[in-house]
């Protein structure tokens, strides 16, 4: 069924009765081509890219709960493409793009929202490090654009830009940056990957891998053994539990990150709006919530909850740039499981195991890299061979000392 304006009025004329359920509910088949674990945005986006691009049949996507119980709903909705490494810059743009075309590829309104994100600016320092990641966005074909404290104030005047702790100096702006309603990515790439003939599974956990002289022919299932020629694992904050179920010791680290959602207000933000002198940042939903985050909790963990000190840490950021914040009540906050790498960078790669591909260690900035990392993940599936974008995105560069450390922090992923 396509979704139109034209289908929403004649539904409504007609007693709402011609909706059908946006995908089917099957039980696993005995073998498949291709099995992708995790039911999560990159899960489905990459079972989608394999039917609709690469012409992949017999694709199951296997997820232990619920289509969208994960971190894609929820994140805090941001996409931006305003990396400054060769390795991530040309896949988060590529990402970007097709973000732009998404709705109309994939038939489901996400709510694509190009509103723009604002990195404050509070240094000379920090100038010149904005200045340099603006140019590298530039010269990757991105959209890039140094603001003065006088255009920042005209287009959000309610922040501090008088008598801060941290003044601000100007800001990188990122136009083409924006949000999307979060779990309706999840329920768009899962509908059109299920109109394609994909068997979504829900509660249907993998609790192993059958293995036998170095090559995978399945995953042992609370729904018993399901058969497979090639297993693609994006499990995102799971990814450690999972792969060392096929002994794999991953270079990565789970950690707890927080959002918060305050009660709906009128717009007062109309962009993305991120701390520079700390680590916090907002936007406000269509509902008028001020959405926000900050820091990671900062110890490993697997659970979905987050503690105090972060909410009091995270508000001080707010406090900071935006006083007017603290009239506000706070409506929700809840926590995710973050896939923490030793250098902050994904990794798209086949295992040493025949059969067995990976996809994870998307930090705190997956949500963006949705379609092109599964775009690039169906490519390396059914081509055996990485896409251009995501050639750096392998598991060797830890063991060649090929670090794609964004941050410059080192082997510390709770930094990154
Ligand atoms: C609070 C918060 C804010 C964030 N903000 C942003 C942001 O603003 N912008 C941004 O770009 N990114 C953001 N992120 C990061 C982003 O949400 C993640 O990097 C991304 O969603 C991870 O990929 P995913 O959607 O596939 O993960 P998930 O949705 O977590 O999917 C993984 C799925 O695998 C399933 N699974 C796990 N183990 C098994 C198993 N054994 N068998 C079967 N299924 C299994 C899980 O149930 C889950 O549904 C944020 C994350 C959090 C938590």
């Amino acid at each position: 069924m396509r979704y139109s304006g034209f289908k929403v009025i004649k539904e409504a004329l007609t007693g709402h009765k011609g909706w059908k359920p946006a995908w089917r509910d099957p039980e696993p088949q005995s073998h498949y081509d291709i099995i992708i674990i995790g039911g999560g945005g990159h899960g489905l986006a990459t079972a989608y890219y394999l039917a609709k691009e690469f012409k992949q049949k017999r694709i199951a996507v296997l997820e232990k709960g619920w289509v969208g119980g994960g971190n894609v709903g929820r994140n805090t909705t941001i996409i931006r493409s305003n990396y400054l490494l060769d390795g991530n810059e040309p896949f988060y743009e590529f990402s970007l793009k097709l973000w732009e075309g998404l709705e109309q590829d994939f038939n489901y309104n996400a709510m694509v929202s190009q509103r723009g994100i604002l990195n404050l600016i509070h240094s000379d320092a920090q100038r010149d490090a904005f200045t340099r990641r603006g140019n590298a966005m530039i010269l990757n074909g991105a959209d890039a654009e140094m603001l003065t404290t006088a255009q920042i104030k005209k287009r959000y005047p309610f922040l501090n830009t008088e008598d801060a702790r941290f003044p601000i100096k100007g800001g990188l702006a990122q136009h083409r940056g924006g949000t999307v309603r979060h779990d309706a990515v999840a329920w768009g790439y899962a509908r059109s990957a299920d109109s394609r003939g994909v068997d979504i599974i829900q509660n249907c956990e993998v609790t192993g891998f059958r293995i036998t002289n170095g090559k995978c022919l399945g995953v042992e299932t609370s729904k018993g053994f399901i058969g497979a020629t090639k297993v693609g694992c994006a499990v995102a904050g799971s990814s450690s539990r999972l792969m060392s179920k096929a002994n794999m010791r991953l270079p990565m680290e789970s950690h707890v990150l927080q959002a918060f959602v305050s009660e709906g207000l009128k717009p007062v933000l109309p962009g993305v709006v991120t701390f520079g002198a700390g680590h916090f940042y907002c936007s406000q939903s269509d509902k008028g919530g001020l959405v926000f985050g900050g820091d990671l909790d900062g110890y490993n963990s697997y659970a979905q909850r987050g503690n105090l000190p972060v909410v009091e840490d995270v508000c001080e950021g707010g406090m900071a740039i935006f006083p007017a914040l603290g009239r506000a009540r706070l409506l929700r906050m809840w926590g995710g499981i973050m896939d923490m790498s030793m250098d902050g960078s994904p990794i798209i790669d086949k295992t040493h195991i025949d059969g067995l591909y990976f996809n994870g260690g998307w930090c705190y900035g997956g949500f963006k890299a949705t379609p092109a990392s599964g775009f690039c993940f169906a490519h390396l599936l059914a081509k055996d061979a990485p896409h251009p974008f995501a050639a750096a995105y392998r598991f060797d560069r830890f063991e060649k000392g090929m670090m794609i450390d964004e941050k410059g922090m080192g082997n510390q992923p709770n930094l990154h």
